[in-house]
């Protein structure tokens, strides 16, 4: 169901939307070779709590028989992992790496939800030029995020720009709209026709996430039943934010 969000609504959103983009600003600070994922989810889940909020995708069911739910704050994907890695003490970050960070924050019936990819030491330039496109392509889907237009203008603008830079966008995940629930209508693939599908209206909030690989198309799930990584081991990245239609240009909730 697509929710249009109150005005007061709007405001408790933010508010999980501004602890969301908080825990990025600190781990910026704090990200280096040598940790461990499992340390950053710690640290990411202390600065939810010390802002009343809480973690809402720990504990997230995995919709499928014998694989427990998410047992972590983040998200925490590394190179050729796209999305849903698992952080743990094993995990170390290595100088080079591509570290991909998905959070939502839960807070007085609201969701916030971003994702960043961060750098970590010396990294490639094709590293960072994918990195720099994948947050670009947000950037460029979001200019038509306005009233009036549609669904797939947004999904258009980012499959577009992605592919005409020779990457590719991951067809089986997609964004969404959020709110009271983390995950709801409408879904928002990152390619897609312009013109087609839901029209936007104001009080509507979007979480739009393009994920980009350099390699092909094919992705697989790990044995862990949560690691989505790409087929053929080439780099991946992710970015997104909690955006916000209104009767003129689409405010970014987690860029606060
Ligand atoms: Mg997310």
């Amino acid at each position: 169901m697509v929710t249009i969000k109150s005005k007061k609504e709007i405001d408790l959103m933010r508010e999980a939307c501004r602890i969301t983009n908080l825990v990025y600003k600190e781990i910026e600070k704090v990200i280096k070779p040598g940790m461990s994922t499992l340390e950053l989810d710690k640290f990411a889940e202390k600065i939810i709590k010390e802002n009343g909020g809480l973690p809402a995708q720990k504990g997230y069911p995995s919709g499928v028989r014998g694989v427990p739910n998410f047992p972590a704050t983040l998200c925490i994907s590394i190179n050729d992992e796209i999305i849903h890695g698992i952080p743990s003490a094993k995990k170390i970050i290595c100088d080079g790496d591509v570290v991909s960070i998905d959070l939502v924050v839960y807070k007085d019936g609201f969701h916030g939800d971003a994702a960043r990819t961060f750098l970590v030491g010396n990294v490639s330039d094709e590293a960072k030029k994918l990195v720099e496109v994948t947050k670009q392509a947000f950037f460029e889907g979001i200019k038509y995020a306005v009233k009036g237009n549609r669904i797939g203008d947004i999904s258009h603008a980012i499959g577009e720009f992605v592919e005409k830079r020779g990457y590719n966008v991951v067809r089986e995940f997609q964004g969404h709209g959020i709110g009271k629930q983390m995950h709801e209508d409408p879904g928002i693939p990152n390619y897609g026709k312009a013109g087609k599908g839901m029209r936007l209206e104001p009080g509507m909030t979007l979480a739009i996430e393009p994920m980009v690989m350099i390699g092909g198309k094919d992705i697989y799930q790990d044995e862990d039943g949560w690691t989505i990584l790409t087929d053929d081991g080439s780099l991946s990245a992710h970015y997104e934010n909690t955006i916000l239609i209104t009767e003129k240009e689409p405010e970014i909730l987690t860029l606060v």
